[in-house]
Formats: structure tokens, sequence, C-alpha cells
């Protein structure tokens, strides 16, 4: 039981990160984040009180240069804070100002955005070397502070910013062991292991990124091949690469996936080229995953078709990395998002006073209230991953949790068929029409099955009798139209009627950020009279 860096010299040369710059094994990095965090406690002036918790901010782009920051400011004592490239100015400064912050960590080319902020905020910024040129940070003779390597466990290491779907992102503080425990259920449940080698193509600054897709690897010696950024035609190109290492797991957020058949349809007419995607996926790849967002079951079936894979699904949050998933052998249910991972517990309740259980589960077990089978509620989580605090926001932090220690997740979820399925956040999700309580993602699961419908997102929109009522806005594909009487005609014949959209909102496309999700509360404003 170490923190992620602490295990590299005993990885030795293997190759950790393939970026655009080239190799970088585990001593390699651990030498260079080592160099770093005597350059971080120096600028923090050790003396007068020493790193020990402070904040440091940094911002590197998608390669090597991202774990020596995050992995010096864990050896220095110090909380990482990672900061997103594609961030406004103001966004950047509101985490840096929100979290703290003692110290920047400018990755390359990063300085230039960092250093005036720097200099306005009053802060010391330190600029990384090229990623090639990493290794000269290695040369510092200082060691470093052996306690934040001993005594790591309870240590605050990493405060994440929530994606800002309902609401300014909130600061969620993790300490080194709610990020083991985080790494540790996906390793065991998804059996990772150093031959493996995954690809990594999403945004640093969120639980996927960071922990799914970089620690989990990075804990076991495995290897991860560092796209700059997500494009699809380097995505195919290094899935079907027959250079070594072949990659062997990969891991995306739904919109990803379709951009990727999208491309898939574009560029990939040719029979033969299809069989070629279709047997080196198959052969090679051991996992595909996906999460974030609710994966469309036309997406789900068209990836099926393209690769032969069903993707795994899998349900998380920035609160506790992930709680739920699909199982890594035995049947992957479409649109549900499978039972707790090990060390996850789960309760569903009640979505009222009485905060009766519905049901209750861990790993190996679940328990269902009799008579109250296949009722939906808040899904709760408890566990060695759920994070410590909400930085800066004690009020926040007390309202989440229930008196003995759950964490509510603002979620509604289900039990049904052996599994568990997400209907969506309580607050924008969740539909109240008429008495009827309606899942927006099962209409929108449901819409998604229209031929003419490429992407949708349901939203419930006020209404004078009903008090709020089904709204589609939708995105059709390119030369379909749609009117709303066309759309209730389709729609009979495959809906619970009072589940059936009462209002259609066609848009050119439907605005999601960079890990797939709808800013419903953004919808909301713009579609409601
Ligand atoms: P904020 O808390 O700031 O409003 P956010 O909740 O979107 O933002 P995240 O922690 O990144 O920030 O996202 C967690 C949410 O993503 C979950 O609460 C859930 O609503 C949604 N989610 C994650 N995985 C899935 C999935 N497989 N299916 C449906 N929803 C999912
Ligand atoms: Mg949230």
């Amino acid at each position: 039981q170490m923190p992620v860096f602490a295990k590299a010299p005993a990885f030795g040369d293997k190759v950790a990160i393939i970026d655009s710059f080239g190799s970088h094994s585990y001593k390699q990095l651990y030498c260079s984040s080592l160099g770093l965090a005597v350059r971080i406690s120096t600028a923090l002036n050790s003396d007068s009180g020493g790193v020990e918790g402070k904040r440091i901010s940094f911002l590197c782009a998608n390669d090597a240069s991202y774990t020596v920051a995050q992995w010096a400011a864990w050896m220095s004592g110090g909380t990482a804070v990672p900061l997103y490239r594609k961030h406004p100015l103001s966004e950047l400064e509101y985490i840096i100002s929100d979290s703290q912050s003692s110290l920047l960590v400018a990755g390359h080319p990063y300085a230039e955005t960092l250093e005036p902020l720097a200099k306005r905020l009053g802060l010391p910024c330190l600029q990384l070397p090229t990623t090639s040129n990493l290794g000269t940070l290695a040369d510092a003779d200082t060691q470093v502070n052996e306690a934040a390597i001993t005594d790591w466990a309870d240590r605050p290491a990493m405060i994440v910013y929530t994606s800002g779907t309902t609401g300014r992102p909130k600061g969620v503080l993790h300490t080194h062991s709610n990020i083991q425990a985080m790494t540790q259920c996906l390793v065991s449940e998804w059996a990772w292991s150093k031959d493996d080698v995954i690809l990594h193509t999403l945004p640093l600054h969120h639980v996927h990124g960071i922990v799914n897709k970089l620690l989990c690897p990075l804990s076991v010696g495995s290897t991860c091949v560092m796209l700059p950024e997500f494009q699809p035609e380097k995505v195919w190109e290094v899935l079907l690469s027959s250079k070594a290492p072949l990659v062997n797991v990969f891991m995306a957020v739904p919109t990803i996936y379709s951009k990727l058949i999208q491309y898939y349809d574009q560029h990939f007419t040719q029979p033969h080229v299809k069989d070629f995607v279709k047997a080196v996926c198959k052969e090679r790849i051991r996992l595909m995953v996906s999460g974030s967002a609710a994966l469309p079951l036309p997406t789900l079936q068209r990836w099926e078709e393209i690769t032969g894979h069903t993707l795994l699904e899998r349900y998380g949050m920035t609160e506790f990395g992930m709680a739920l998933s699909n199982p890594l052998k035995g049947p992957r249910i479409p649109g549900a998002v499978g039972s707790p991972l090990p060390g996850v517990e789960v309760r569903i309740v009640m979505n009222n006073t009485t905060s009766t259980t519905i049901v209750e589960g861990n790993h190996r077990e679940t328990w269902v209230r009799p008579g109250l089978e296949g009722k939906e509620g808040e899904l709760l989580v408890r566990g060695p991953s759920v994070f410590k605090e909400y930085w800066n926001k004690p009020l926040e932090t007390t309202e989440c949790f229930t008196a003995d220690g759950w964490f509510k997740t603002g979620d509604t979820a289900v039990y049904k068929d052996g599994v568990y399925w997400i209907m969506g956040r309580s607050s924008v999700d969740i539909i109240k029409s008429g008495g009827y309580k309606i899942s927006a993602l099962e209409v929108e699961r449901h819409l998604l099955a229209h031929p003419d419908i490429i992407d949708v997102a349901v939203i419930g929109t006020p209404d004078a009798i009903w008090g709020q009522k089904v709204t589609a806005v939708v995105q059709l594909k390119k030369g379909q139209s749609m009117t709303l009487p066309e759309l209730k005609i389709w729609a009979r014949e495959h809906m619970v009627p009072y589940t059936i959209p009462t209002g259609l909102v066609l848009v050119e496309e439907i605005p999601r950020n960079q890990m797939g999700k709808v800013n419903k509360k953004d919808l909301l404003r713009h579609f409601s009279p």
C-alpha cells in the first residue's frame, strides 16, 4: 500500500508513458519528479512551514510532463490541483484562487498562460522544460522529504473540480488513500497488469482521465500511450498500428465513440478494411470502456458491429471515482451500469423524507426491501474511495452526507434484473409531469432508437397544466426534418404514453463538453419560455 509514485522505482526501465516526444521509463519519471519536488520545496521555502498540504496548481499538456508535475507535488508533500489547458483564463483563475494555491507549475508551453496569472495573483510559477528535456530536472541533489512517502495515507493529495454541470465546479479533496482505493478497485475488477498498454485521449482534470486512464496503469507498471488531444484519425491510427507496444485497452466517453464511428463510416468503406479493423480490435484489445455520461444504445450496438467489442459501461463521479461497473467477464447489460466495485457500498433510498432504504448492496451481495422491488430512489455511496470534503465548502460537505456517513450522489437509480440503472440527476433529469416522474435518460434512450435522430437531450420545461413537460432537444441526421406531430406518431408505437415528448426543439448540434456531458441547466435557460 503506497502511492503510485512510490512504486515507480520498482518498475525501473519499463516504459511508463509514450507521448509525441518519445518514451519515458518509470525510473525517468520518478527521477524527474524528484528533481521537481525539490524545486517546489525550495520555491515554497521549506523552512517556513514547508510544502505540507499546500496546493500546487499545474497546467500541462497530455504527456509525461503531467505525471512529473503531479508526482512532484505529491513527493513534496503538497496537494495537486490539475488545471485544464482549454479552460478560459477566468476559469483557471477561479480554480487557482478557490483552491488557494501557493504555487503554479507550468508545463511546456503553458508558461505563457500561467505567468501573467501568477504575477497578478502574486504567486511563484515554476516552468517545466519541454517534455523531451524533462530529464534535466533530475539533477537536483537535495533529498525529498521522506515523510511524504512513508506517512501519506490520510494526507490530502488532490483537488479535482467537478464538471460544473449543476452549478459552479466544486473542489473535491481526495486523500492518498482515497486515490489508492479508487485505483485499486479498478485494477482488480478490470484485471490491470503490467502487460497492458492503454491509449489515453481524455482531458486530465477529471477522474476519468486522471485515475481510470493514467493512475491505474501507472500503479501496476503498464504503459500509457498519450495523445496530445482527441482526434478520431489519430485514435484509429494508434489502435490499428502494428508498431509495438500494441494498445490493448481503450476507454472513452460516449461522444468519443460516436466520433470514432462517424470517422469509420466516412473513411473505412471498403470491405477488406472493415474486416481488418474488426480483426485487429478483436484480437488485440482486451477491454473497451465507456463512461462519464450515459452510453446511447445505438452507439453501443454500432461499436459492437465495427469492432466486435461490447463496451463496458460504468458509473462514476468526481467525489468517489467509480462505483458501479458492468463485469469484465460475464454479461454486460446495455443501458445498465452493473454492480458495485470491490470495496464500494451503495444504497438506493426513497427520494422523500422517510429515506427508506430500497436496496443495499456491495460487490458480493444485494438486499432488496420486500415490496419495493424495482422502485427508484437516490443513489448513496460509501467506502474508502469517497472523498474527504468539498474544498472550503463545509456546508456543502455536511449537506451531501447522511448522518451515518453515506454520500448522497444526487443521481436517481433503480435496481432491476440484478443490476443497477442510472435514471439521471435528480435535479434536472427527473421530470415531474402531471404526477408522473419521468427519467430524461430513459426518454433519451427511446428517442435515440428513432432512425433520424443522431443525438438528443431531454429536459423538463415549465408547463402551466402539467408542472413540467417533456421537451426533446434533437439533432437530426443531415437532410432530415421532423415535426412534433410526426415525432409523436412514431413515439406512440415505442414509448409509454406519458413519457412522449410534447415539446420539440431542433438544433444543429447538442452542446456537450469534453466529457460528453450536456449542461441541462444551460439548455433549460435557452429553451424555456
Ligand atoms: P457538478 O457536480 O459540478 O454538477 P458533474 O456531476 O457533471 O458536475 P462529474 O463528477 O464529472 O461532475 O460527473 C458525475 C456525474 O456524471 C454523475 O453524477 C452522473 O450523473 C453522470 N454519469 C457518470 N457516469 C454515468 C453513466 N454511465 N451513465 C449516466 N450518467 C453518468
Ligand atoms: Mg456532481
